[in-house]
């Protein structure tokens, strides 16, 4: 029970969870879109945008989905392209790893890379072949071959660069929205 009694509220991107998975504000638009269209993007944008504007976690949930997990669709007040701005001028990279890849859930088999395979199995050295390449999304046999690769040509250990803290991650956001570091502007 919470220290005053109060029922929690669920996170907004919860409650509106249906306005935060609309395929629309998920997927990045196409260049050329219609122009109406376009008008319900922004009018999802702005909804969206003022759920994360009065969330008590956005901090947090910018500084994760920034510096720690590149989460797909809209989160913390920002797009998927804003973030890839906001890492950019950081200059930092994060594994692409969408909310669909943490819960292990992959669609048909698909093209992976040496370094997502080596990452992962690295990450769950318990997890069984079988489990990596379903996670992946690709064949056993894929996953056996890159990782009989990484054994017999072991990867460069990447050079690590210290997090941004979370005040840098603030002003760069600030930046790249154009919005005030801390607080909200009108969308
Ligand atoms: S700031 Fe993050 S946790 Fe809060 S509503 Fe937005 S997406 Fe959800």
């Amino acid at each position: 029970m919470s220290a005053t009694n109060q029922p929690q509220r669920a996170l907004g991107c919860v409650e509106f969870a249906s306005l935060f998975q609309n395929p629309l504000l998920e997927e990045p638009r196409a260049h050329g879109a219609p122009a109406d269209v376009r008008r319900r993007y922004h009018q999802l944008a702005r909804l969206a945008y003022h759920v994360c504007a009065a969330c008590p976690l956005i901090d947090e949930c910018l500084y994760r989905s920034v510096v720690q997990v590149n989460v797909a669709g809209y989160a913390a007040a920002t797009t998927p392209h804003q973030r890839a701005l906001i890492r950019a001028r950081l200059k930092i990279t994060v594994d692409p790893e969408d909310f669909d890849t943490l819960a292990g859930v992959t669609g048909r088999h698909r093209q992976v890379d040496h370094a997502e395979v080596v990452r992962l199995r690295r990450a769950n050295p318990q997890d069984s072949l079988e489990d990596l390449a379903r996670r992946l999304g690709c064949s056993l046999s894929t996953v056996k071959r890159h990782l009989r690769r990484e054994r017999n040509n072991p990867s460069p250990p990447a050079p690590r660069r210290p997090a941004p803290s979370h005040e840098q991650v603030r002003a760069v956001a600030a930046e790249v929205t154009g919005r005030v570091a801390s607080g909200v502007r009108a969308a």
